[in-house]
């Protein structure tokens, strides 16, 4: 049965106008697990009595165990529509916000989001979280409102107030979707509704499911969903169009196949020449073009090591093929060439462009990679829309260990890029960093579990930045042989020009002329998007020199010098955000053996240090939204546990039968929330948070936390005597 359907894959694939590349993204619990496992029941890869119940997307064991899903895992199915077979391609994608940079990197493979919502909980942070995510990327929504049998069981409703509810979330999703696509001139009106046969409803977890096109064909209406529902104890399920058959009918006719979709897609995520036969290549979907792969996930396998999955844009991968892979110097050999089918890989001869490959051999290539035939330039670098906010030191119990606990490490940055790992072969306390508690305590456990090393872990710390707050005056850095200086000023960037940094918008990878256009749209004066010499992370270097003998060559370690005084700020080492550096003059010894590394770093970063003094650098922490679900009763105390955290309530108000707390909370004071409270509202409130960026902490407290990360890390705890504007 199997290999029949690996066939009939095989076969499929060589149809880009029969395939749907989509992923199914929802807030967390709202069902995505069990209708991805209806949907593989349905079109016959795994049986029909243990959808739901297997659970068949989620592979690794601490996503079983928990509940949740963790990595993007793919599958391949087919389902006939309209008299044609389709080759469906179905990209998972995690719930938890933890894990946002995995939801991102799945959206740049496919061209259509399933958006699943709870017909009782309605839209929630996450949901327009994935959608912006999907949006961005291009790719287009349907919707899908999940648990309409807790309507009618538990919440009694009839016709009309069920239609109503209906209507209410289909309201809110399109006027997010409204909101979202306002400024995309490439896309057309992406609001769902039912007549068109964007929406279906239903329920995954007893398998039946409705869309208008099922509706008129079996001329039911609500009154008769209700009646099924509540008279036959689900009994006479049959006479139900099945949830596999209602949602897959609607992926093929609404979302559209690689050949619609790649014109729209290539321009929003790959910024070469646009006229070039390689962009022809991939806009028409070309199997006999170049081979270009896009990878959206590496994952390890026991057997075959580890495996890139990607888009084939264009031309076809097969084995033996030698590809460059974007920011690396050498090829990569292909060793085989494969599709997913439920949690497993199947090998195949080759996988034209259009399609989802599984690849082994890409041994150089990290998630987000460009891989192909020819060099060129990479896709667009996925934005995380999250920046890791809290760290962890594991150490190896046992020293033997070390070695395969450094491999391993390196292992999970390459699979999720998210994750920042700062690597101390010297004492052996490496740093993980990520987007959150659970986030960090996951990745520990797959490295004790699957990798059986036994690990210590510190506790969590939070992670800062530092930012400038007001333009300062010029400061000069003077080199230990006092031969060279420079002078440099540094002033706070605007928030329209960080938040283009941010999104990739304005970067060194692209022509200088759109780099110009783009941060004076964003409002940087015209002379001084001219003189851009670097960007780092959220920081430009403005080179205002003129004529300056022997800087061009020098540059590099300026460069260098401004990079280490950026890694490490002034005030507690920790990263600075947001600084326009100037570099105004410089003054330089005639011979290169004097302006070396070991003069011009050091100068650098003191004067950068200095012009970062000069312009009040102060400390910022991250800090998270956080909502409440919560009754009635229980409301006091649940407001109370942001309050009490420095955080702020912002709004409260009624949803269905619970009240909605929504407030913003340092991610410092958010460690161990999940049990306080648990235990202020017995256990009744559901909650979750969704990182906000940072936020310069009030000047009572810079002080404080400026000497306790000092201490921690091990430096002198007196700030210099210039810092006295706290
Ligand atoms: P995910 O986190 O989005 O993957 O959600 P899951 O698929 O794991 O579902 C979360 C919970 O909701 C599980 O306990 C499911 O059994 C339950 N669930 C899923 N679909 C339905 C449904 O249609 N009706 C009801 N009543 N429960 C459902």
């Amino acid at each position: 049965r199997r290999k029949k359907i690996v066939q009939e894959c095989e076969r499929l694939m060589d149809k880009p106008e029969n395939i749907r590349n989509i992923a199914i993204a929802a807030h967390v619990d709202h069902g995505k697990t069990t209708l991805s496992d209806n949907l593989l029941a349905g079109a016959g890869m795994i049986s029909e009595d243990t959808a739901g119940h297997q659970l068949a997307m989620d592979t690794e064991e601490d996503e079983q165990e928990r509940g949740i899903t963790i990595d993007a895992a793919n599958v391949s199915m087919t389902h006939e529509y309209d008299e044609k077979n389709h080759l469906i391609n179905l990209i998972d994608t995690p719930g938890h916000v933890d894990f946002g940079g995995d939801v991102t990197r799945a959206m740049r493979a496919v061209d259509g989001a399933l958006v699943v919502v709870d017909a009782v909980e309605g839209a929630m942070p996450q949901t327009e979280t994935v959608l912006r995510q999907a949006l961005r990327e291009g790719v287009k929504p349907a919707l899908f409102i999940n648990k309409v049998d807790r309507l009618i069981s538990e919440l009694q409703e009839g016709p009309q107030e069920m239609q109503q509810r209906l209507m209410a979330v289909i309201r809110d999703v399109n006027e997010l979707i409204r909101g979202m696509t306002e400024e995309m001139d490439d896309v057309g009106d992406w609001r769902v509704s039912v007549e068109e046969g964007t929406v279906a409803f239903g329920s995954a977890l007893y398998k039946w499911g409705v869309s208008m096109p099922s509706m008129q064909e079996t001329g039911m209406d609500f009154g008769d969903i209700i009646e099924l529902e509540r008279a036959d104890e689900r009994e006479e399920l049959h006479e139900r169009t099945p949830l596999s058959d209602v949602v897959l009918d609607m992926v093929c006719e609404h979302f559209p196949n690689p050949i619609d979709a790649q014109p729209r897609r290539i321009p929003r995520i790959w910024r070469g020449d646009a006229e070039s036969e390689l962009a022809e290549q991939m806009r028409l979907v070309d199997d006999e073009g170049e081979v270009v792969l896009m990878v959206t996930d590496i994952s390890m396998d026991p057997h075959a090591g580890e495996i890139a999955t990607g888009r084939v844009f264009s031309g076809t991968i097969e084995k033996g093929q030698e590809l460059y892979v974007s920011g690396t110097a050498g090829k990569n050999r292909v060793q085989s060439v494969g599709i997913f089918m439920g949690g497993e890989r199947e090998e195949v001869e080759h996988v034209p462009a259009g399609n989802i490959a599984a690849v082994t051999g890409l041994r150089d290539a990290i998630a987000g990679s460009t891989v192909s035939s020819v060099e060129m330039t990479p896709f667009e670098s996925i934005e995380h829309i999250s920046e890791p906010v809290i760290t962890k030191s594991v150490e190896a119990k046992s020293m033997d260990d070390l070695p395969k606990l450094i491999e391993t490490l390196r292992q999970v940055s390459k699979e999720d890029p998210t994750i920042r790992i700062e690597i101390n072969e010297d004492t052996g306390e490496h740093l993980i960093s990520g987007q959150g508690e659970l986030h960090l305590e996951v990745i520990t456990q797959r490295i004790e579990r699957n990798q059986g090393i036994p690990v210590i872990t510190g506790e969590p710390i939070v992670v800062f930045r530092e930012q400038p707050t007001r333009a300062g005056d010029v400061v000069e850095g003077i080199s230990p042989n006092r031969h060279n200086r420079f002078y440099i000023s540094v002033e706070p960037l605007s928030q329209d020009i960080v938040d283009i940094l941010k999104l990739g918008e304005a970067s060194m990878d692209m022509p200088e002329l759109e780099r110009r256009e783009a941060l004076q749209e964003a409002g940087m004066d015209k002379d001084t998007s001219q003189n851009v010499e670097h960007i780092y992370g959220t920081n430009i270097l403005i080179d205002d020199t003129k004529g300056i003998q022997h800087l061009n060559e020098t540059m590099e370690l300026v460069i260098e010098g401004l990079e280490e005084a950026l890694d490490d700020g002034p005030l507690a080492a920790e990263p600075v955000q947001g600084a326009l550096i100037r570099l105004h003059d410089a003054k330089l010894h005639e011979d290169a053996i004097h302006r070396g590394p070991a003069q011009v770093i050091p100068a650098t970063r003191q004067a950068v240090h200095g012009a970062l003094i000069d312009a009040e650098v102060r400390l910022l922490e991250p800090i998270q939204n956080v909502r409440i679900d919560v009754p009635n009763e229980h409301m006091g105390p649940a407001s109370g546990e942001i309050q009490g955290r420095r955080g702020r309530v912002d709004d409260m108000y009624q949803e269905g039968d619970l009240m909605v707390v929504e407030g913003v909370a340092p991610v410092s004071e958010m460690l161990g929330f999940s049990s306080d409270i648990r235990s202020a509202t017995e256990g009744r409130a559901s909650w979750n948070t969704e990182n906000a960026g940072f936020q310069v902490m009030a000047d009572n407290l810079q002080g404080e936390t400026i000497t306790e990360i000092r201490e921690r890390k091990g430096m002198k705890t007196e700030l210099p005597p210039s810092v006295d504007y706290f």
